[in-house]
């Protein structure tokens, strides 16, 4: 997390944090990274004792251009229109279509602990006249703003264009208006018919005042003027605006030559790729980011967002994969190292950082969190399936000692989240079903070496008692190793005596997960061929 600390080091001041979206609909779980990487950068110059303000905008006089989430016989009347200004397409009481997608994603930041100072509503902003300044010197120098478009964007307006789009008096949509005309008072302008592809103006022309909510500035514009307007100092952007001759240095451009106003400092940030191949639309989970955000707890999705430096991409593919055990289990190293714990592997330096910056509250004792005892995510996932466990019981076993109430919460919160991960994106292999009743009958198959490997293992865990996955997966390695077995092969024998399929989750958590006196007692029936005839085991 040195980039963030670095970056706070480099400023001095009152500091002004912008972010704003359109709220035109379903929000990939990858557009959460920006306002997590605020959030951090707002910590961070906090910690330094720097006066911060975050704000964050809802872009809610953007025209409707995607019909997908309208009903169908919305389209035609709601395209082309401020997304303000067309009903919430749910029966839940929304004011409007933007207010209902944008709460959506307020609550995902809430639940993230992300909480800007203030959210600003454009539809609420123009009619105070708070913009009004910066549409009469936008209109004022339209020559120059063409300019601008044709030498940073290589855009060619035609000689009459004005950076404005006005709401319709007719139709109201805006997406569908050009300004051809300006006097100083009034604009001349008009609503046509095949202005877009998207959306179909009326064909009225008209002339009106530009201000009051009567009109918006095109976005490059709006953002610059948004600039001047909040005094913003500081706004990071993805990688889609940051390209060049992009948005931002279309903005940065209008910022300088039109409203004269050096633009805040960027942090460019990249994507994130959620699912390398398509996700699964059968079982109707996705990368929305409310569908993610139900699995993933808020902590480790903060830390998904804060591992990689900002200016690496990310590939994520949660769908039938252990993404996200991995995810958890990345967590809980770094925690571990944290905490001055050895941990397996290598770990990125700046651990204790993104350790800390992954946490909901920026107040908390960095210490105890990290202290605190966790139970492995793919341990649970199986412990979450094996009828008539005591959970908690098994945990407290595993760490020693009563779970403390933060840990209680830890546990509860990720019991959770395996039952999600497991209702969802976990893969066939991860969902099982031990076969308590008896030996299955894919047992029989066993070969020699295997059945001798099994026997090993019930002399090995009976006189080792091991407790946890780890020791458990130990041991399983051990043994095999001492008698002489691939390991594939005998994970494939442990596997067929207890699940009845030569594949599963990983071995010692699944082992772990069963009391130690039925696996004993079945890798000895394994070991020794018994067959689970019709009634034959109670
Ligand atoms: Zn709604
Ligand atoms: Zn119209």
């Amino acid at each position: 997390m040195d980039w963030a600390d670095e970056l706070a080091a480099s400023v001095s001041g009152p500091q002004v944090i912008n972010d704003s979206k359109t709220p035109s609909g379903t929000v990939h779980v990858g557009s959460l990274r920006g306002p997590v990487l605020l959030d951090v950068i707002v910590r961070a110059m906090r910690a330094r004792g720097l006066e911060i303000t975050y704000l964050y905008g809802v872009d809610d006089m953007d025209p409707m251009d995607a019909q997908a989430l309208l009903t169908p016989d919305a389209v035609a009347d709601a395209m082309g229109k401020p997304l303000a200004h067309i009903p919430d397409q749910e029966p839940d009481g929304h004011a409007s279509y933007a207010r209902h997608h944008a709460q959506v994603f307020i609550d995902i930041f809430a639940g993230l602990g992300v909480r800007p100072d203030r959210y600003y509503w454009m539809s609420e902003i123009y009619p105070t006249g708070e913009m009004d300044p910066f549409i009469r010197t936008a209109l004022d120098r339209a020559a120059l703003v063409r300019d601008i478009y044709r030498r940073v964007a290589n855009v060619q307006h035609p000689d009459a264009w004005h950076p404005l789009q006005v709401v319709c008096e007719n139709c109201g949509k805006l997406g569908t208006t050009i300004v051809t005309g300006w006097d100083g008072e009034l604009v001349t302008y008009e609503c046509r018919e095949r202005l877009v592809e998207w959306a179909q103006g009326c064909g009225h022309k008209g002339t009106t005042s530009p201000f009051g909510g009567r009109a918006k500035l095109p976005w490059n514009l709006e953002w610059a003027a948004q600039w001047s307007l909040f005094g913003v100092t500081i706004e990071p952007c993805g990688k889609d605006l940051a390209t060049a001759g992009g948005s931002r240095d279309r903005s940065d451009a209008i910022a300088r030559e039109v409203f004269e106003r050096e633009p805040p400092l960027n942090v460019p940030y990249e994507f994130i790729n959620i699912g390398g191949r398509k996700m699964s639309t059968s079982k109707g989970h996705g990368a929305a980011a409310h569908e993610i955000a139900e699995v993933i707890p808020p902590e480790q999705l903060r830390f998904f967002f804060l591992r990689p430096k900002p200016n690496q991409a990310v590939e994520f593919d949660p769908d039938g994969t252990d993404a996200i055990p991995r995810l958890f289990d990345e967590f809980d190293r770094f925690a571990a190292a944290t905490a001055g714990r050895e941990v397996r592997g290598e770990i990125a330096p700046g651990y204790e950082g993104t350790f800390r910056y992954s946490l909901l509250d920026p107040n908390a004792d960095v210490a105890t969190e990290a202290a605190a005892f966790r139970p492995a995510f793919a341990h649970l996932a199986l412990l979450v399936q094996v009828p008539n466990v005591d959970v908690r019981a098994r945990v407290e076993a595993e760490k020693g000692s009563p779970l403390t109430p933060r840990e209680l919460e830890i546990l509860d919160e990720r019991v959770a989240a395996a039952r999600g991960w497991l209702e969802t994106y976990a893969p066939e292999r991860a969902r099982l079903t031990v076969r308590r009743d008896g030996l299955p009958d894919e047992a029989a198959s066993l070969d020699d070496s295997q059945r001798r490997y099994l026997a090993a293992l019930a002399d090995a865990v009976e006189s080792r008692a091991p407790t946890g996955g780890d020791r458990w997966q130990d041991a399983i390695f051990a043994t095999a190793t001492d008698a002489g077995l691939e390991p594939k092969a005998a994970f494939a024998a442990l596997y067929q005596a207890f699940l009845g399929r030569t594949n599963g989750p990983r071995a010692g958590w699944l082992l772990a997960s069963l009391e130690a006196d039925f696996v004993i007692r079945r890798l000895r029936e394994a070991a020794a061929g018994e067959r689970a005839g019709a009634g034959a085991q109670a």
